[in-house]
């Protein structure tokens, strides 16, 4: 774009708070600044990394004392010339500034534009770049891990490293192609095999990395269900220790799905509360249930909840639900209060009972109820535990890139066809420029991630960094 030369001025901080930062990018910032800011000395004399005191002035009338910072290109985070204000955070003033620097030259800076300089001037790589928006939104401290780890680039340069071994099997295809008649044997077939396979691998285990990182930023979806009454609504107070939720006697009050968030040592989770599951003749109720069946699918992890005062014989009704491979089911027995022989329910709400509590479906058999009285809150931080239990998060904490976006999911999927019909190929000795190209397809798939080694379309970057803030 040719806008990307222009010098663009937004606020980079929200409104409300003492203090506002209003930020100016591009080969005119310093002394589009200096026409609108008075200290000591002007900008244009000063240093890159240098702060200073003054006014920012509309002619000789004073709109605002403010602290100037100056970063000179390429140390900035553009890339280019810049200047951040520091002022008083009245909409009053930010607009004057902004008037003022419009007046003197500048344009208003589109959503990520910052960031998009950073990346057009190779500050940032794209994955780099999205992980900038991804820190601004996190919440929890899993997902600042996420954005943070894939902030600092490990993940960029694995991928680059991927590529860059693509690249190099592509071009030994090659040459085996223009030396092929002279019997050359460039590339040993079974060790470019091994070597797809071994890309393969680690394509793929990148792809099975997004279900984690994405419930990791979305948060983990969590379905509380089981039978009106049984205190899914009183359970969902107690994890948020509010009253949030609808609670009443009368059974089937529950329509709507309730999302509520809560983070249990750093991992955050949306609890679903949904309408209880039972045969109703109500229209309204049965839509509700029908919405049920459809967060269960959504959720990765099920609690059912099952009242004890209705079991007979002790034993827990088996769950009739059919769960995904990878679901993780918790049973809750709930209203062991009103039990008479409550007491040994209890003694088995230890560390043993969250151990066992977390069978994949495939494990049903060794389900473990956990028991509750979600009335009173005994047993609840047991099922805080399991819930956290439930979510590996080691990967993340050892750096490991984990994928946490659906354009690269996209990507790695892309990259993982061709690299299935090249193996394919291979196996099928296919004539080795068709292999060639399966190979660049592979590494083209891969490139669209980070931004380096392709050419990106306009729209995906406008697409990109429309999902920005303004300001950043
Ligand atoms: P939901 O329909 O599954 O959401 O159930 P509610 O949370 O609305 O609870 C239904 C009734 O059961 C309410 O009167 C609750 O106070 C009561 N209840 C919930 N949990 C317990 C418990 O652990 N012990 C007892 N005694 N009552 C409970």
């Amino acid at each position: 774009m040719d806008t990307d030369r222009d010098t663009i001025v937004a606020p980079a901080t929200a409104p409300g708070g003492a203090l506002a930062v209003i930020r100016l990018t591009g080969p005119e910032a310093v002394a589009i600044a200096d026409r609108l800011f008075r200290s000591r000395r002007p900008l244009a004399e000063r240093a890159g990394g240098s702060c200073c005191f003054g006014t920012i002035r509309d002619g000789e009338r004073v709109v605002d004392e403010a602290v100037a910072a100056l970063f000179r290109a390429p140390h900035s985070y553009t890339g280019e010339e810049t200047v951040e204000f520091s002022c008083h955070s009245s909409s009053y003033i930010i607009g004057e500034v902004l008037r003022l620097a419009l007046q003197a030259g500048a344009r208003m800076a589109g959503p990520g534009e910052f960031t998009r300089r950073a990346y057009l001037n190779g500050k940032l790589d794209l994955a780099q770049a999205e992980a900038v928006a991804d820190l601004i939104a996190s919440s929890s401290r899993a997902a600042h891990a996420l954005a943070a780890n894939q902030l600092r680039g490990g993940y960029s340069s694995a991928l680059d490293g991927l590529r860059e071994r693509l690249v190099h099997l592509a071009a030994l295809l090659e040459l085996e192609l223009d030396f092929g008649e002279e019997e050359v044997d460039f590339a040993d077939r079974s060790q470019l095999a091994a070597l797809l396979e071994e890309i393969d691998a680690e394509t793929e285990r990148l792809c099975r990395s997004f279900a984690l990182g994405n419930a990791l930023k979305e948060g983990i979806a969590v379905a509380i269900v089981g039978a009106p009454n049984v205190g899914k609504s009183t359970l969902l107070n107690q994890l948020l220790q509010e009253e949030r939720a609808m609670v009443s006697e009368i059974a089937g009050t529950t329509r709507d799905v309730i999302e509520e968030r809560l983070t249990i040592d750093g991992v955050a989770f949306r609890i679903l509360d949904t309408a209880g599951i039972r045969h109703t003749e109500d229209r309204l109720e049965r839509m509700g249930i029908e919405r049920t069946m459809r967060t269960i699918q959504r959720a990765q992890i099920v609690v059912r909840m099952v009242d004890a005062t209705t079991l007979h014989g002790g034993a827990v009704p088996p769950f009739e639900l059919a769960l995904r491979p990878g679901q993780r089911l918790l049973t809750v027995l709930n209203k062991i209060d009103r039990l008479p022989g409550a007491a040994a329910f209890k003694a088995e709400a230890d560390e043993t009972a969250v151990a066992g509590a977390l069978p994949n479906a495939a494990e049903r058999s060794t389900d473990k109820v956990l028991p509750m009285s979600a009335r009173s809150g005994e047993g609840v931080d047991v099922l805080r535990r399991a819930l956290r239990a439930a979510v590996p998060t080691e990967a993340l904490e050892e750096g490991a890139a984990v994928v946490s976006s659906a354009r690269h999911y996209e990507a790695l999927t892309k990259a993982r066809e061709a690299l299935q019909r090249a193996r394919e190929g291979l196996a099928a000795k296919l004539p080795t420029d068709l292999l060639s190209e399966e190979v660049r397809a592979v590494a083209a798939a891969l490139a669209t991630i980070t931004g380096r080694g392709a050419l990106l379309p306009d729209e995906l970057l406008a697409h990109i960094f429309s999902k920005f803030c303004i300001g950043k």
